[in-house]
């Protein structure tokens, strides 16, 4: 790490957005007393939510990392379990695998969108049926704000009967052809961290066409609390509730999502425009399938003609108070995964992405003069060495 003190923080990657709509929520909370969690405005976010990405039932949860244990869960994958995971993306996919004592089996990316490779996932589910190792799940992510190629991924899920759920935590917005990122799988997660697209301050919500599996899941999150009127437990449950508060804040929130995206695609344009002559820079692309969310705008600097690395290009950055940050690090190389032994499937290309990707600011606040002043620090970069 650099030597030199910190310079001041002025753009961070990705802040909050509010759009003063959430202290009424707020307010309007508080005066009807429903502190807690569960209440109507709980009730509300749901179906709004729902509404929105057209699903039928939603659940909100504590976070984005709870709705998917609580997909697991309801999927019914135990101790012993395999679950085919996509290795380039967040611990949170593939982290309550773990707490279910089972096995991920890191699936890599493919080149073109960075999420889990349509044509390795469809290999190692023949591979593994053929064997009468049916895994128990997929669990595809979404990385910044596109989806995953769905349909090979569903065909060859659906040839031997393995329910596939969608981490969109970063892809609140995206779509696959026509559909929402998060409802083309059995159960689709999403996540309202600080960071994400839009935020509850921590926060999630989990999505099916299935009712049945939401119902199923609304009860493990509440402690798996039997329907009568004394305390009565069959299952293991959770606390994985979201509150009432946070809620009312997700329900204003939402209502600034259509401009959230728009913003943040104008800060991708910013940056194509602003990079489009640089040697050996190029943006994560926008694949064919679908309409890219564009959560985070990253970078891809190709060895062979870039002038910096991404490490250079992230300190150069930090230097002008800028942060940038290097992409998910593959978890098929992640210690916690690695030592407890956790197979793969390929593994070049996320490695690759991991050495050559940087995420820049994004934030759907970023004013065009500062997408242009970070252009501004990366041009200078390039003209100097
Ligand atoms: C943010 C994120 C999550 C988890 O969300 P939390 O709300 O922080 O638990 C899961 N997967 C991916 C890919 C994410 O980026």
């Amino acid at each position: 790490m650099a030597t030199r003190p910190d310079p001041p923080l002025r753009i961070p990657l990705s802040v909050p957005h509010l759009n003063g709509r959430e202290l009424d929520g707020i307010a309007r909370a508080l005066a009807s007393n429903w502190v807690g969690p569960l209440g109507p405005e709980v009730d509300g976010f749901e179906t709004e939510f729902a509404e929105s990405v057209g699903a039928r039932a939603a659940l909100a949860t504590a976070s984005g990392t709870a709705a998917i244990h609580l997909a697991l869960r309801v999927l019914g994958v135990e101790a012993g379990d395999e679950v085919l995971v996509s290795s380039f993306t967040f611990c949170a996919s593939a982290n309550p695998v773990l707490y279910q004592g089972g096995t991920p089996v890191f699936v890599d990316a493919e080149d073109t969108s960075w999420n889990m490779a349509p044509d390795l996932l469809a290999d190692e589910l023949d591979r593994r049926g053929r064997a009468g190792r049916i895994p128990s799940a997929v669990v595809v992510a979404h990385l910044y704000g596109q989806t995953a190629n769905m349909a090979p991924i569903l065909e060859a899920s659906e040839r031997w009967g393995v329910p596939v759920v969608e981490d969109a935590a970063e892809a609140l917005g995206a779509r696959f052809g026509d559909r929402p990122a998060g409802t083309l799988g059995r159960l689709g997660a999403f996540s309202f961290d600080a960071s994400k697209m839009i935020t509850t301050s921590m926060g999630g919500m989990l999505v099916s066409d299935d009712p049945a599996l939401i119902q199923h899941a609304r009860k493990l999150a509440r402690q798996a609390r039997e329907p009568v009127v004394h305390y009565e437990h069959r299952d293991v449950g959770y606390n994985y509730r979201m509150s009432n508060l946070l809620a009312a804040v997700g329900r204003a929130q939402l209502g600034s999502l259509g401009h959230r995206v728009e913003a943040r695609r104008r800060v991708f344009q910013g940056y194509a425009e602003g990079l489009a002559d640089l040697p050996g820079v190029t943006l994560q692309a926008e694949v064919g399938w679908g309409f890219h969310a564009r959560w985070l705008t990253c970078i891809r600097l190709d060895p062979e003609h870039a002038v910096a690395d991404p490490e250079q290009l992230r300190s150069e950055l930090w230097s002008a108070g800028i942060e940038s940050r290097p992409v998910w690090k593959p978890l098929h190389m992640q210690p916690v995964y690695r030592d407890r032994g956790c197979p793969q499937v390929g593994g070049d290309v996320s490695e690759r992405l991991f050495r050559e990707g940087l995420c820049l600011p994004s934030s759907s606040s970023l004013t065009e003069e500062q997408v242009g002043e970070i252009c501004g620090v990366i041009r200078e970069v390039w003209h100097h060495e």
